[in-house]
């Protein structure tokens, strides 16, 4: 019965969200988060209305990314409230703690069952779009965030940089979606080349990728310009610049 009231709370909590979109990746720091940004940045500048959720409660780092990181949710009543940053709204482990320097260091069931809470307890509102970051990997954590939202996700990206065992990484992926019942939509390759500033030539610094390319949504180059804005929690910034990494990242909401 408390599984079932968890459920009715989560559906009813989403009531108002169109589509969710998952954002996977085999291992952490491989650009996740600036993926689900981009997603949720790139469908916000067509005009829908987004929010993303960021379930990496490992290292949570959209905040950060979207300078928003000295920030503190708000409740209202036993409800928490998505920070709006340029109109999207924002949920985050990291917004709801007191002292940012404490890491999270409840065991996994713990923290899974603390996100579900969240998760139920966000006045969403509205939204054609919640975007949600994921823990990284295929474990425990995705699993459970997966088959508590099973039936009202639209699709999952990927997101893989090149090198050892990206073949592996993508089919482990995608029969983790195929048997969770959830669409793949395909994988973007982050840091897949550097292009050299002066002469203009392509080099594959950390391999190729050898993946079927239908199955490829996005190739984002390695590039220090990108770090430095993210750096800074200037994602929004950069992306509102035009300029080569900028509209491959954009594209990536024409895929959802
Ligand atoms: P994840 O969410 O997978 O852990 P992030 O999106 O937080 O990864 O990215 C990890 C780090 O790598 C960030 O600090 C970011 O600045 C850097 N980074 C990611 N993609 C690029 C890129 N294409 N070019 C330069 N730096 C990048």
């Amino acid at each position: 019965s408390s599984r079932l009231s968890i459920i009715n709370d989560i559906n009813a909590a989403l009531k108002d969200v169109d589509k969710i979109v998952i954002v996977m990746s085999g291992k952490g720091g491989v650009g996740k988060t600036l993926v689900s940004c981009s997603l949720a940045i790139g469908l916000n500048m067509k005009g829908y209305s987004v929010a993303i959720l960021d379930a990496d409660i490992h290292g949570p780092s959209v905040p950060w990314m979207l300078g928003i990181a000295n920030e503190l949710l708000r409740a209202e009543g036993d409800r928490i409230l998505p920070i709006e940053i340029n109109d999207i709204g924002v949920v985050s482990f990291d917004l709801l703690l007191d002292v940012k320097e404490m890491p999270i260091v409840w065991r996994g069931p713990l923290k899974t069952r603390a996100l579900l809470e969240i998760l139920s307890k966000t006045l969403w509102g509205r939204r054609d779009y919640l975007i949600i970051d994921m823990p990284p990997g295929t474990g425990d954590e995705p699993l459970t965030i997966i088959q508590w939202l099973r039936d009202r996700i639209s699709g999952a990206i990927l997101v893989i940089t090149p090198g050892m065992l990206v073949k592996h990484i993508v089919s482990k992926a995608k029969s983790f979606l195929y048997n969770t019942n959830v669409k793949y939509l395909g994988t973007v390759v982050n840091m897949a080349y550097f292009k050299c500033p002066v002469c203009g030539s392509i080099h594959r610094i950390f391999g190729t990728v050898d993946i079927d390319s239908k199955e490829i949504i996005a190739e984002i180059p390695i590039d220090p310009d990108l770090a430095k804005y993210i750096e800074n929690g200037k994602i929004i910034e950069y992306l509102k610049q035009e300029n080569e990494t900028s509209k491959k990242l954009l594209m990536i909401s024409t895929y959802v």
